[in-house]
Parts: structure tokens; sequence; C-alpha cells
């Protein structure tokens, strides 16, 4: 089995001085390592019960999607705004500078559906808290919240409370 650290790429000072960012891509595109990385987040999921996997644009909808079938679940896009065509209910969130929006069409979640809420990285934990807080706001029922890699050393995790929290991949 690959080892999937050796599969991301680390670039420094992206987009800005002083982030290292983890690029995806490089694991993305490596057969055994793409497999893996869906065949393990599977595997964490296989006893919950989930109707629907939440994927945040743009890196979560790399994975979500595939999580989503490989689980026999649903699979709802959270978008940027104005990209989603019905009626949306938004949520704000904060920025390092100023603030973001994303969206969710209003009738995407059922009131009780148990939905999973995935991207690739989880940093501050702003993104993540906020979608988690679109899909209650909705009646969904966060069932987990799943990441390929978490940055440890922001402490994403405290912003997303009580929730049930897995990464594949802690730096
Ligand atoms: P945050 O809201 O701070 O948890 O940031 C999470 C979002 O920003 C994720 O959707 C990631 O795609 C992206 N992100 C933040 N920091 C990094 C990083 N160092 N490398 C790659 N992506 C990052």
């Amino acid at each position: 089995m690959p080892d999937l650290k050796s599969l991301i790429r680390e670039v420094p000072d992206f987009p800005k001085p002083g982030i290292n960012f983890y690029d995806i891509t490089t694991l993305l595109k490596n057969p055994a390592g793409w497999r893996q990385v869906i065949d393990e987040l599977k595997a964490q999921y296989a006893s919950t019960p989930i109707d629907l996997v939440v994927g945040i644009e743009a890196r979560g909808f790399f994975f979500a999607p595939a999580i989503a079938y490989a689980l026999g679940a649903g699979f709802v896009p959270v978008r940027k705004p104005g990209k989603l065509p019905a009626a949306t209910e938004s949520v704000e969130y904060a920025l390092e500078y100023g603030t973001d929006r994303l969206e969710v069409h209003k009738d995407a979640i059922t009131p009780g559906a148990r939905v999973l809420v995935l991207d690739d990285v989880l940093a501050t934990g702003g993104t993540a808290s906020a979608v988690v807080s679109l899909v209650e706001r909705l009646g969904g029922v966060v069932a987990g919240v799943g990441f390929v890699i978490e940055l440890d050393f922001l402490n994403g995790r405290s912003k997303l409370g009580s929730h049930e929290i897995f990464s594949l991949l802690h730096y």
C-alpha cells in the first residue's frame, strides 16, 4: 500500500508567504493512492448509517461523490455564492481578512437525514463549522465530519463542538 503522505505535495508559501499548501492533486492522479483514500474513508464510515454526503466546493468535490457512491448514499454540493439555481440557504463565515459565503439548495437535505460532511483539509475549522451549521439549519443530523488531511496545530476541531471528527492524515 502506498504511503499517502508521500503522495501529497507540500508547496511552501502558497497562496501567500507563510502558508504551507497541501496539494492533493499528486495523490488524486496516483491510481493506488486514490483507491486507498476512498477505501479507507469508506471503511471508516461503513458501520455508520449515512443518507447524504455533503461536499464543500471546490476540493471537497474530489472526494465526497466517490465516498457517497461507495457508501450507497446521496451527494449534496455546498457551493460558492450564485452557482445553485433553485432556492438556497446560505451561511457567512469569517476568513482571515473579511468574510465568505457558502450555499446549499434548501430542499437538498430532508429533515432527519443523516449527513456526513466531507472536505479535503481541516485547517482553522471555519469552513467546516459553517457547513455543519448550514446542514443543521435545514434539519439534517450531522453523523460525522471527515477530512483527508487535518492540520493539528491549527486546532480546527475545537470549532466543531461534539461532532464525530475523522481525518485520514495528520500534520
Ligand atoms: P479552514 O476553514 O481554515 O479550516 O480552511 C479549510 C479550507 O481551506 C479547506 O477547504 C481547504 O481546501 C483549504 N485549506 C486551508 N489551508 C490549507 C492548506 N494549508 N493546504 C491546502 N488547503 C488548505
